[in-house]
Protein backbone atom coordinates (compact mmCIF):
# COMPACT_ATOMS: atom_id res chain seq x y z
CA UNK A 1 0.00 0.00 0.00
CA UNK A 2 1.79 3.22 -1.23
CA UNK A 3 1.66 6.26 1.28
CA UNK A 4 -0.52 8.79 0.97
CA UNK A 5 0.83 12.36 1.05
CA UNK A 6 -2.25 14.12 0.44
CA UNK A 7 -3.76 13.14 3.83
CA UNK A 8 -1.60 14.51 6.94
CA UNK A 9 -3.35 14.76 10.10
CA UNK A 10 0.26 16.25 11.63
CA UNK A 11 -1.29 19.51 11.90
CA UNK A 12 -5.03 18.52 13.37
CA UNK A 13 -4.22 18.93 16.73
CA UNK A 14 -7.84 17.28 17.06
CA UNK A 15 -6.70 13.94 16.19
CA UNK A 16 -4.36 12.59 18.65
CA UNK A 17 -3.96 9.19 18.96
CA UNK A 18 -5.27 7.79 22.27
CA UNK A 19 -3.52 4.46 22.56
CA UNK A 20 -4.64 1.33 24.32
CA UNK A 21 -4.59 -2.17 24.85
CA UNK A 22 -3.29 -4.02 21.24
CA UNK A 23 -5.85 -6.20 19.88
CA UNK A 24 -5.12 -9.96 19.08
CA UNK A 25 -3.85 -8.87 15.48
CA UNK A 26 -1.15 -6.56 17.10
CA UNK A 27 -2.54 -3.80 14.92
CA UNK A 28 -5.36 -1.80 16.99
CA UNK A 29 -4.83 0.16 20.22
CA UNK A 30 -7.95 -0.22 21.67
CA UNK A 31 -9.27 2.70 23.96
CA UNK A 32 -11.33 1.14 26.86
CA UNK A 33 -14.89 0.07 25.58
CA UNK A 34 -17.17 2.01 26.61
CA UNK A 35 -19.89 -0.06 25.85
CA UNK A 36 -20.21 -4.03 26.76
CA UNK A 37 -18.06 -6.03 24.34
CA UNK A 38 -20.50 -8.33 22.18
CA UNK A 39 -20.64 -11.29 23.41
CA UNK A 40 -19.30 -14.45 20.92
CA UNK A 41 -22.66 -15.39 19.73
CA UNK A 42 -24.10 -11.87 19.22
CA UNK A 43 -24.67 -11.04 15.97
CA UNK A 44 -22.09 -8.04 14.65
CA UNK A 45 -24.29 -5.35 12.98
CA UNK A 46 -22.86 -2.91 10.61
CA UNK A 47 -23.30 -0.30 13.13
CA UNK A 48 -23.20 0.74 16.24
CA UNK A 49 -23.52 4.11 17.60
CA UNK A 50 -22.45 4.61 21.17
CA UNK A 51 -25.36 5.74 23.29
CA UNK A 52 -23.84 4.95 26.73
CA UNK A 53 -23.50 7.24 30.19
CA UNK A 54 -22.44 10.23 28.78
CA UNK A 55 -24.92 10.47 25.88
CA UNK A 56 -27.77 9.59 27.94
CA UNK A 57 -26.97 12.10 30.48
CA UNK A 58 -26.65 15.03 28.30
CA UNK A 59 -30.09 13.80 27.04
CA UNK A 60 -31.85 13.63 30.20
CA UNK A 61 -29.99 17.05 31.33
CA UNK A 62 -31.53 19.07 28.05
CA UNK A 63 -34.82 17.28 28.68
CA UNK A 64 -34.86 18.55 32.56
CA UNK A 65 -34.09 22.37 30.71
CA UNK A 66 -37.55 21.80 29.22
CA UNK A 67 -36.57 23.51 26.33
CA UNK A 68 -37.42 21.59 23.81
CA UNK A 69 -36.78 23.83 20.50
CA UNK A 70 -33.90 25.56 18.55
CA UNK A 71 -32.00 27.03 21.77
CA UNK A 72 -29.02 27.54 23.54
CA UNK A 73 -27.47 23.98 22.82
CA UNK A 74 -28.06 24.23 19.30
CA UNK A 75 -25.90 27.04 19.48
CA UNK A 76 -23.32 25.80 21.54
CA UNK A 77 -23.46 22.89 19.38
CA UNK A 78 -22.47 24.75 16.07
CA UNK A 79 -19.69 26.38 18.31
CA UNK A 80 -18.43 23.09 19.23
CA UNK A 81 -18.39 22.51 15.41
CA UNK A 82 -16.79 25.16 14.73
CA UNK A 83 -14.05 24.41 16.83
CA UNK A 84 -13.65 20.76 16.39
CA UNK A 85 -13.07 21.62 12.78
CA UNK A 86 -11.30 24.39 12.79
CA UNK A 87 -12.84 27.24 11.38
CA UNK A 88 -11.72 29.91 13.34
CA UNK A 89 -9.13 31.31 10.93
CA UNK A 90 -11.12 30.77 8.10
CA UNK A 91 -14.19 32.74 9.35
CA UNK A 92 -15.85 29.71 8.00
CA UNK A 93 -19.68 28.87 10.18
CA UNK A 94 -21.73 26.11 11.08
CA UNK A 95 -25.34 26.30 10.76
CA UNK A 96 -27.30 22.85 12.18
CA UNK A 97 -29.96 21.24 10.48
CA UNK A 98 -32.49 18.19 11.26
CA UNK A 99 -30.08 16.06 9.10
CA UNK A 100 -27.96 15.98 6.09
CA UNK A 101 -30.30 15.91 3.37
CA UNK A 102 -32.13 18.95 4.43
CA UNK A 103 -28.79 20.89 4.78
CA UNK A 104 -27.70 19.50 1.21
CA UNK A 105 -31.14 20.74 0.37
CA UNK A 106 -30.48 24.21 1.90
CA UNK A 107 -27.02 23.92 0.31
CA UNK A 108 -29.06 24.13 -2.91
CA UNK A 109 -31.57 27.21 -2.03
CA UNK A 110 -28.41 29.07 -0.97
CA UNK A 111 -27.09 29.26 -4.18
CA UNK A 112 -30.85 29.33 -5.72
CA UNK A 113 -30.99 26.19 -7.62
CA UNK A 114 -34.31 25.57 -9.22
CA UNK A 115 -35.32 24.00 -12.73
CA UNK A 116 -33.59 24.35 -15.73
CA UNK A 117 -30.34 24.04 -13.83
CA UNK A 118 -28.13 20.89 -13.41
CA UNK A 119 -25.87 20.08 -10.95
CA UNK A 120 -23.00 17.22 -11.57
CA UNK A 121 -23.12 14.52 -8.63
CA UNK A 122 -22.10 11.03 -8.53
CA UNK A 123 -24.52 8.23 -9.34
CA UNK A 124 -22.37 6.54 -6.97
CA UNK A 125 -23.30 8.02 -3.52
CA UNK A 126 -26.75 7.78 -1.31
CA UNK A 127 -29.59 9.48 -2.96
CA UNK A 128 -30.18 11.64 -0.38
CA UNK A 129 -28.10 13.93 -2.05
CA UNK A 130 -29.68 13.84 -5.41
CA UNK A 131 -33.07 13.99 -3.91
CA UNK A 132 -31.99 17.24 -2.02
CA UNK A 133 -30.84 18.62 -5.51
CA UNK A 134 -33.35 17.35 -7.22
CA UNK A 135 -36.24 18.92 -5.24
CA UNK A 136 -34.99 22.32 -5.88
CA UNK A 137 -36.46 21.78 -9.49
CA UNK A 138 -32.79 20.93 -10.62
CA UNK A 139 -31.80 18.10 -12.88
CA UNK A 140 -29.01 15.52 -11.37
CA UNK A 141 -26.65 15.07 -14.00
CA UNK A 142 -24.32 11.77 -13.58
CA UNK A 143 -20.47 11.89 -13.55
CA UNK A 144 -18.84 9.09 -13.02
CA UNK A 145 -16.09 8.01 -10.22
CA UNK A 146 -12.26 7.53 -10.25
CA UNK A 147 -11.54 3.81 -9.56
CA UNK A 148 -8.81 4.74 -6.59
CA UNK A 149 -11.12 6.61 -4.11
CA UNK A 150 -14.81 6.12 -5.80
CA UNK A 151 -15.34 9.64 -6.02
CA UNK A 152 -16.10 12.03 -8.02
CA UNK A 153 -13.53 12.21 -11.54
CA UNK A 154 -13.06 15.82 -12.23
CA UNK A 155 -11.96 14.72 -15.98
CA UNK A 156 -15.81 13.65 -16.12
CA UNK A 157 -17.06 16.21 -15.11
CA UNK A 158 -15.55 18.58 -17.13
CA UNK A 159 -17.11 16.72 -19.49
CA UNK A 160 -20.66 16.83 -18.79
CA UNK A 161 -20.55 20.99 -18.09
CA UNK A 162 -23.02 22.40 -20.37
CA UNK A 163 -24.21 25.83 -20.61
CA UNK A 164 -27.04 25.21 -17.75
CA UNK A 165 -24.72 23.36 -14.73
CA UNK A 166 -25.06 25.43 -11.92
CA UNK A 167 -23.02 23.32 -9.42
CA UNK A 168 -20.78 19.84 -8.40
CA UNK A 169 -22.18 17.41 -5.65
CA UNK A 170 -19.13 16.08 -4.96
CA UNK A 171 -19.19 12.82 -2.21
CA UNK A 172 -16.08 12.14 0.28
CA UNK A 173 -16.40 8.41 -0.18
CA UNK A 174 -16.31 6.49 3.47
CA UNK A 175 -14.55 9.00 5.11
CA UNK A 176 -11.49 9.48 2.40
CA UNK A 177 -10.97 12.81 0.35
CA UNK A 178 -12.79 13.83 -2.28
CA UNK A 179 -10.12 15.67 -5.14
CA UNK A 180 -12.11 18.98 -3.88
CA UNK A 181 -9.08 21.57 -5.00
CA UNK A 182 -9.48 20.03 -8.80
CA UNK A 183 -12.83 20.52 -8.52
CA UNK A 184 -13.23 23.84 -7.17
CA UNK A 185 -10.75 24.83 -10.10
CA UNK A 186 -13.08 23.32 -12.63
CA UNK A 187 -15.96 25.31 -10.54
CA UNK A 188 -14.07 28.74 -10.70
CA UNK A 189 -13.36 28.21 -14.46
CA UNK A 190 -17.36 28.05 -15.10
CA UNK A 191 -18.51 30.28 -12.18
CA UNK A 192 -19.50 27.09 -10.90
CA UNK A 193 -20.99 26.08 -7.23
CA UNK A 194 -19.56 23.32 -5.19
CA UNK A 195 -21.71 21.56 -3.00
CA UNK A 196 -19.36 18.97 -0.66
CA UNK A 197 -21.64 16.24 1.00
CA UNK A 198 -19.07 15.08 3.92
CA UNK A 199 -21.43 12.85 5.76
CA UNK A 200 -18.65 10.57 5.53
CA UNK A 201 -16.16 12.63 6.41
CA UNK A 202 -16.95 14.43 9.62
CA UNK A 203 -13.17 14.45 11.18
CA UNK A 204 -10.86 13.55 7.64
CA UNK A 205 -7.71 15.93 7.23
CA UNK A 206 -6.86 16.36 4.01
CA UNK A 207 -2.91 17.70 3.24
CA UNK A 208 -3.47 19.26 6.82
CA UNK A 209 -7.32 20.65 6.69
CA UNK A 210 -10.14 19.39 8.31
CA UNK A 211 -12.90 18.68 5.33
CA UNK A 212 -15.29 21.29 5.80
CA UNK A 213 -12.94 24.17 6.94
CA UNK A 214 -12.09 24.99 3.40
CA UNK A 215 -13.97 25.08 -0.20
CA UNK A 216 -17.43 26.10 -0.76
CA UNK A 217 -20.00 24.74 0.97
CA UNK A 218 -19.99 21.46 3.19
CA UNK A 219 -22.51 19.31 4.37
CA UNK A 220 -21.96 16.64 7.43
CA UNK A 221 -24.21 14.33 8.77
CA UNK A 222 -25.11 13.16 12.09
CA UNK A 223 -27.83 11.05 11.23
CA UNK A 224 -28.25 7.51 13.75
CA UNK A 225 -24.85 5.68 12.43
CA UNK A 226 -22.43 8.31 11.17
CA UNK A 227 -19.60 9.11 12.81
CA UNK A 228 -20.98 11.41 15.93
CA UNK A 229 -24.97 11.24 15.55
CA UNK A 230 -27.37 13.59 17.38
CA UNK A 231 -29.75 10.84 16.26
CA UNK A 232 -31.48 12.85 13.39
CA UNK A 233 -28.71 16.16 12.26
CA UNK A 234 -26.64 17.81 9.90
CA UNK A 235 -24.74 20.95 9.43
CA UNK A 236 -24.17 23.01 6.53
CA UNK A 237 -20.77 25.12 6.43
CA UNK A 238 -20.24 28.09 3.99
CA UNK A 239 -17.23 31.08 3.92
CA UNK A 240 -19.65 34.06 2.91
CA UNK A 241 -21.02 35.51 6.59
CA UNK A 242 -23.61 36.90 4.60
CA UNK A 243 -24.85 33.08 4.12
CA UNK A 244 -25.35 32.38 8.16
CA UNK A 245 -28.24 34.80 8.13
CA UNK A 246 -29.71 33.66 4.69
CA UNK A 247 -29.36 30.15 6.33
CA UNK A 248 -31.01 31.03 9.59
CA UNK A 249 -33.96 32.37 7.44
CA UNK A 250 -34.08 28.93 5.20
CA UNK A 251 -33.79 26.69 8.06
CA UNK A 252 -36.61 28.60 10.00
CA UNK A 253 -39.65 29.55 7.75
CA UNK A 254 -38.41 32.29 6.47
CA UNK A 255 -38.53 34.39 9.52
CA UNK A 256 -35.99 37.22 9.40
CA UNK A 257 -35.17 38.14 13.27
CA UNK A 258 -35.51 34.74 15.52
CA UNK A 259 -32.13 33.24 15.86
CA UNK A 260 -30.47 35.22 18.52
CA UNK A 261 -33.62 34.95 20.88
CA UNK A 262 -33.91 31.31 20.28
CA UNK A 263 -30.02 30.65 21.45
CA UNK A 264 -30.95 32.52 24.65
CA UNK A 265 -33.73 30.14 25.20
CA UNK A 266 -36.13 32.45 24.39
CA UNK A 267 -39.04 33.61 22.00
CA UNK A 268 -38.84 37.14 19.55
CA UNK A 269 -42.90 37.62 19.19
CA UNK A 270 -41.91 40.51 16.86
CA UNK A 271 -40.86 39.70 13.21
CA UNK A 272 -41.12 39.29 9.60
CA UNK A 273 -40.95 36.51 7.17
CA UNK A 274 -38.63 37.68 4.34
CA UNK A 275 -38.28 34.43 2.12
CA UNK A 276 -39.46 30.92 1.11
CA UNK A 277 -38.26 29.02 4.36
CA UNK A 278 -38.05 25.56 5.54
CA UNK A 279 -38.50 23.66 8.88
CA UNK A 280 -35.54 22.09 9.76
CA UNK A 281 -33.10 23.39 12.77
CA UNK A 282 -31.65 21.09 15.29
CA UNK A 283 -33.29 20.99 18.02
CA UNK A 284 -32.03 21.25 21.80
CA UNK A 285 -32.29 17.85 23.23
CA UNK A 286 -30.42 16.37 19.67
CA UNK A 287 -27.89 19.82 20.07
CA UNK A 288 -26.87 18.47 23.62
CA UNK A 289 -26.60 14.34 22.35
CA UNK A 290 -24.07 16.25 19.45
CA UNK A 291 -22.07 18.42 22.44
CA UNK A 292 -21.42 14.62 24.73
CA UNK A 293 -20.92 13.08 21.29
CA UNK A 294 -18.63 15.86 19.76
CA UNK A 295 -16.57 15.04 23.32
CA UNK A 296 -15.61 12.04 22.26
CA UNK A 297 -15.12 12.30 18.63
CA UNK A 298 -11.66 11.96 18.72
CA UNK A 299 -11.46 8.54 20.60
CA UNK A 300 -14.46 7.24 17.92
CA UNK A 301 -12.20 8.58 15.42
CA UNK A 302 -8.38 6.90 16.40
CA UNK A 303 -10.49 3.65 16.89
CA UNK A 304 -12.04 3.42 13.65
CA UNK A 305 -9.13 3.94 12.13
CA UNK A 306 -7.45 1.70 14.03
CA UNK A 307 -9.82 -0.92 13.10
CA UNK A 308 -9.28 -0.18 9.35
CA UNK A 309 -5.45 -0.50 9.67
CA UNK A 310 -6.05 -3.70 11.63
CA UNK A 311 -8.56 -5.08 8.55
CA UNK A 312 -6.74 -3.89 5.82
CA UNK A 313 -3.77 -6.05 7.67
CA UNK A 314 -5.98 -9.29 8.07
CA UNK A 315 -6.75 -9.04 4.59
CA UNK A 316 -3.73 -7.94 2.87
CA UNK A 317 -2.66 -11.40 1.28
CA UNK A 318 -6.34 -11.49 0.09
CA UNK A 319 -5.85 -8.64 -1.72
CA UNK A 320 -2.40 -9.87 -2.99
CA UNK A 321 -4.29 -13.01 -4.03
CA UNK A 322 -6.93 -11.14 -6.45
CA UNK A 323 -9.56 -11.91 -4.45
CA UNK A 324 -9.89 -8.47 -2.99
CA UNK A 325 -9.11 -4.48 -3.50
CA UNK A 326 -8.58 -2.53 -0.73
CA UNK A 327 -8.31 1.41 -0.83
CA UNK A 328 -4.92 2.71 -1.25
CA UNK A 329 -4.58 4.51 1.66
CA UNK A 330 -2.83 4.42 4.87
CA UNK A 331 -5.80 6.26 7.02
CA UNK A 332 -3.72 8.70 8.00
CA UNK A 333 -6.03 11.59 8.98
CA UNK A 334 -9.28 9.77 7.49
CA UNK A 335 -11.61 9.49 10.41
CA UNK A 336 -13.58 6.62 8.23
CA UNK A 337 -17.59 6.02 8.56
CA UNK A 338 -17.60 2.48 7.08
CA UNK A 339 -15.18 -0.14 5.92
CA UNK A 340 -15.11 -0.96 2.55
CA UNK A 341 -14.12 -3.71 0.40
CA UNK A 342 -13.86 -4.49 -3.33
CA UNK A 343 -14.65 -7.99 -3.87
CA UNK A 344 -13.94 -8.74 -7.60
CA UNK A 345 -17.10 -10.45 -8.76
CA UNK A 346 -20.94 -10.12 -8.04
CA UNK A 347 -21.71 -13.14 -7.68
CA UNK A 348 -18.92 -14.03 -5.28
CA UNK A 349 -20.00 -10.60 -3.21
CA UNK A 350 -23.41 -12.14 -2.81
CA UNK A 351 -22.52 -15.48 -1.55
CA UNK A 352 -19.58 -13.39 0.94
CA UNK A 353 -22.91 -11.71 2.02
CA UNK A 354 -24.70 -14.92 2.56
CA UNK A 355 -21.28 -16.53 4.17
CA UNK A 356 -21.17 -13.84 6.90
CA UNK A 357 -24.64 -13.53 7.42
CA UNK A 358 -24.48 -17.25 8.14
CA UNK A 359 -21.77 -16.39 11.21
CA UNK A 360 -23.84 -13.49 12.42
CA UNK A 361 -22.08 -10.42 10.68
CA UNK A 362 -23.95 -7.83 9.12
CA UNK A 363 -22.55 -6.55 5.71
CA UNK A 364 -23.96 -3.53 3.20
CA UNK A 365 -23.55 -2.56 0.10
CA UNK A 366 -22.60 1.23 -0.28
CA UNK A 367 -24.06 2.45 -2.93
CA UNK A 368 -26.32 1.51 -5.69
CA UNK A 369 -25.82 3.63 -8.81
CA UNK A 370 -28.93 6.02 -8.41
CA UNK A 371 -28.80 6.14 -12.41
CA UNK A 372 -30.64 2.69 -11.86
CA UNK A 373 -33.81 3.96 -10.15
CA UNK A 374 -36.80 4.62 -11.68
CA UNK A 375 -37.25 8.18 -10.27
CA UNK A 376 -33.91 9.12 -12.21
CA UNK A 377 -34.04 6.84 -15.75
CA UNK A 378 -34.52 9.91 -17.70
CA UNK A 379 -31.29 12.11 -16.05
CA UNK A 380 -28.87 13.02 -18.63
CA UNK A 381 -25.62 10.68 -17.89
CA UNK A 382 -22.05 10.38 -18.67
CA UNK A 383 -20.54 6.95 -19.74
CA UNK A 384 -20.46 5.31 -15.57
CA UNK A 385 -18.05 2.39 -15.95
CA UNK A 386 -16.16 2.44 -12.81
CA UNK A 387 -20.00 3.25 -10.94
CA UNK A 388 -21.32 0.17 -12.32
CA UNK A 389 -17.89 -1.98 -11.46
CA UNK A 390 -17.77 -0.12 -8.15
CA UNK A 391 -21.77 -0.83 -7.54
CA UNK A 392 -21.22 -4.47 -8.02
CA UNK A 393 -17.98 -4.44 -6.22
CA UNK A 394 -18.49 -2.30 -2.71
CA UNK A 395 -18.85 -4.31 0.25
CA UNK A 396 -19.24 -2.87 3.66
CA UNK A 397 -17.95 -4.83 6.90
CA UNK A 398 -18.94 -3.76 10.50
CA UNK A 399 -17.16 -0.66 11.99
CA UNK A 400 -17.87 0.61 15.22
CA UNK A 401 -16.51 3.25 17.54
CA UNK A 402 -15.43 0.51 20.10
CA UNK A 403 -14.84 -2.73 19.02
CA UNK A 404 -13.15 -5.58 21.49
CA UNK A 405 -10.11 -7.62 19.17
CA UNK A 406 -12.48 -10.77 19.55
CA UNK A 407 -15.62 -8.93 17.39
CA UNK A 408 -12.49 -7.61 14.79
CA UNK A 409 -11.26 -11.61 14.80
CA UNK A 410 -14.59 -12.66 14.12
CA UNK A 411 -15.30 -10.23 10.98
CA UNK A 412 -11.77 -11.39 9.71
CA UNK A 413 -12.17 -14.91 9.92
CA UNK A 414 -15.70 -14.63 8.48
CA UNK A 415 -14.02 -13.16 5.67
CA UNK A 416 -11.17 -15.38 5.26
CA UNK A 417 -13.01 -18.74 5.64
CA UNK A 418 -15.07 -17.53 2.97
CA UNK A 419 -12.08 -17.81 0.24
CA UNK A 420 -10.11 -20.64 1.66
C1 LIG B 1 -26.09 9.53 5.46
C2 LIG B 1 -25.82 10.25 4.20
C3 LIG B 1 -26.56 11.37 3.82
C4 LIG B 1 -27.82 11.80 4.51
O1 LIG B 1 -27.65 12.14 5.81
P1 LIG B 1 -28.95 12.33 6.74
O2 LIG B 1 -28.40 13.08 7.90
O3 LIG B 1 -29.42 10.96 7.08
O4 LIG B 1 -29.96 13.11 5.98
C5 LIG B 1 -26.18 12.07 2.70
N1 LIG B 1 -25.14 11.66 1.96
C6 LIG B 1 -24.42 10.58 2.27
C7 LIG B 1 -23.26 10.21 1.42
C8 LIG B 1 -24.75 9.81 3.39
O5 LIG B 1 -24.06 8.71 3.69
Amino acid sequence: MSTDTSLDSSLDPTLGASQGEVSALGVAPLTELRYPALGPADPVPVYRPYLGAEVQEAARSALEAGWLGMGKLSQDFELGLESFLGLGPSGRRAVSTNSCTEALHLAGQLIGLGPGDEVIAPSFTYVAGHQAMSRTGASVVFADIEDRRLCLDPQRVREAITENTKAILAVDYLGLPCQLDELLEIASEHGLRVIEDAAHAFGTVSAGRPVGSFGDITCFSFGPVKTITTLEGGAIITSDPADVQTLHELRHLGIDADTDARYKNQRNWEFDVVRQGFRCHLGSVPAGIGLAQLALVDEFITNRREYCKAYDAAFADLAEAGHLQLFDTDWEGVAPYIYVIRVRDAVRRADLIAHLKAKGIGSGIHFLGAHEFSFYADSRRGPLPVTDLATSQVLTLPLHPYMDSATIDRVVDGVRTFFQ
